[in-house]
């Protein structure tokens, strides 16, 4: 029930972002908070397919503070697993090869490593050996990761390592990126040469030891699905699914049920093409320009096969394949069915939109070939056909982080009562959503005059206890 004596804070938005800012907002008990979403179920992009399967990510990264404290909250810490292998390989000129060690975001600290990998040509190598002579590359305001890599290493580290590797966690374009987005860390400790930076980087912080992913059990769809159980249970906390919001005017938001709702404040958790109906035009057209890749999930089930010790391959755009990447999901989570093999083939980026006007079934016919047609250069082959397969797309998914993002987003300010969420403004991982929504919901409660809704009446302690 809406206790009407508190504030009122609406969440638009319950992917990630905006569940892990309701948690934020229902933990202090001095707000009310209703969470509306379009879809009628939670968790947006974390979601599973038909097969049990997450559709969306599988994982995030291990080091990714807000998450594992948000587990952790949940209870879900004992539930948190890990990879059960490392590694992977990447397709040049249809033939599967280990990534080599030593790899900071798809590019090298150690040319030795790449020689021996046999992924990048001789003239390749000797062009990369450049860095540790060319004087250092001016970055001006910022830099698009092709300009930056291509001109430290050359064009085909680039184009083999770098930009599938980054450009497949975006789905973006290197010669767009912005290095200072998707890669802070290098270019924060940039000084001349690239090669030398990142191995001074290593030799003095050594990566962390254990793996760098991590999920929940099962699936990470069962974390929005707990975030979700344990906000119900909350008498704070409404949920108003399959229903969309239209617009917000003054302090009232209408929906598509031609319902309003009051509100003191605002958050918007939803990805920035759908933010911009709620904000006014100056903000709406600077999110209007921030572009969305869409991608496609293409999973199956095969009967149980032995793969490469790997988490999967990558696929540069050069090779002329249908999918960008391959993940071998049985052989990389370890709570699956030993019996089966799982698989899924990642398909689209932002320049490469064409795969959305085939059907389903061609999707699924041609990745699958595709997944085949690579195994086998391993000498493993997959089955003529598999048992399961569905195609999940994700139409306008991933926001670029292109060249000059960080100056447009910080020229974004909402009016007064209204905030903003999400995967478009500081990071597009699922950490970087959980703090996104946990912080705008910080915000929220430090700038709602919140003393005056302790009526008489209201237990204080208790309303403080929800948690
Ligand atoms: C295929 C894929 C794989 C990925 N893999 C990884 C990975 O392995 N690791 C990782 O860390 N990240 C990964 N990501 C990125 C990550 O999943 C997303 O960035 C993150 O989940 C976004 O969460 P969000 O809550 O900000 O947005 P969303 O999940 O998009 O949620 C926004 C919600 O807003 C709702 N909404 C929109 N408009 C309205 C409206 N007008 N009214 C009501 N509701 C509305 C939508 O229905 C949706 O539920 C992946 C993304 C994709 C697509």
């Amino acid at each position: 029930m809406n206790d009407r004596s508190k504030k009122q804070v609406v969440v638009v938005g319950a992917g990630i972002t905006g569940l892990a800012a309701a948690w934020e907002l229902s933990k202090s008990g001095q707000v009310h908070v209703t969470v509306i979403d379009k879809d009628d179920r939670v968790g947006g992009k974390i979601s599973s397919n038909d097969m049990d399967l997450d559709a969306g990510p599988d994982g995030f990264i291990a080091r990714g503070a807000p998450a594992i404290e948000l587990c952790n909250e949940l209870g879900l810490s004992e539930d948190l697993v890990s990879p059960k292998s490392s590694g992977a390989f990447i397709l040049t000129q249809h033939k599967l090869r280990k990534l080599p060690g030593g790899l900071f975001m798809g590019i090298p600290s150690n040319l030795r490593s790449i020689a021996l990998s046999k992924i990048i040509s001789y003239k390749g190598l000797v062009r990369a050996a450049l860095d540790l002579l060319r004087p250092a590359t001016s970055i001006g305001d910022d830099i698009s990761v092709y300009d930056f890599i291509a001109s430290r290493l050359g064009v085909e580290i680039c184009e083999n390592l770098v930009e599938p590797l980054l450009g497949g966690i975006h789905a973006g374009n290197a010669h767009q990126l912005s290095m200072k987005e998707v890669a802070p860390f290098i270019l924060n400790n940039y000084k001349r040469s690239l090669i030398m930076d990142l191995s001074k980087i290593r030799s003095k912080a050594p990566s962390p030891p254990g793996p760098a992913f991590t999920t929940v059990k099962g699936g990470l769809y069962n974390l929005p699905l707990s975030l979700y159980r344990a906000l119900v249970s909350k008498n704070n906390v409404t949920f108003m699914l399959g229903t969309q919001a239209l617009r917000a005017k003054g302090l009232t938001l209408t929906l598509d049920n031609s319902q309003t709702v009051q509100f003191d404040s605002l958050l918007l958790a939803t990805p920035a093409w759908a933010t911009k109906n709620f904000v006014n035009a100056d903000i709406a057209a600077r999110l209007n320009s921030i572009s969305y890749a869409s991608v496609g999930v293409v999973s199956f089930e095969i009967p149980r096969i032995d793969l490469p010790e790997a988490t999967g391959f990558l696929v540069p755009p050069r090779e002329g394949y249908l999918i960008t990447a391959a993940t071998w999901l049985s052989n990389k989570w370890p709570y699956f069915d030993n019996s089966k093999t799982y698989l899924r083939a990642s398909i689209g980026k932002i320049d490469n939109t064409h795969w959305q006007e085939l059907s389903d079934s061609h999707l699924i016919d041609q990745a699958y070939m595709q997944l085949r047609q690579a195994t086998l250069s391993l000498g493993v082959e997959l089955p003529v056909s598999p048992r399961q397969a569905c195609v999940t797309r994700w139409v306008d998914a991933l926001p670029q982080y292109n060249v000059g993002h960080r100056k447009l987003i910080e020229a974004i300010s909402p009016s007064q009562g209204v905030f903003l969420a999400g995967a478009y403004l500081n990071g597009v991982g699922v950490p970087a959503c959980i703090e996104s929504g946990r912080e705008a919901a910080r915000t929220i409660l430090d700038t709602l005059d919140l003393t005056p809704t302790l009526r008489q009446g209201d237990c204080g302690r208790s309303s403080f206890n929800n948690s």
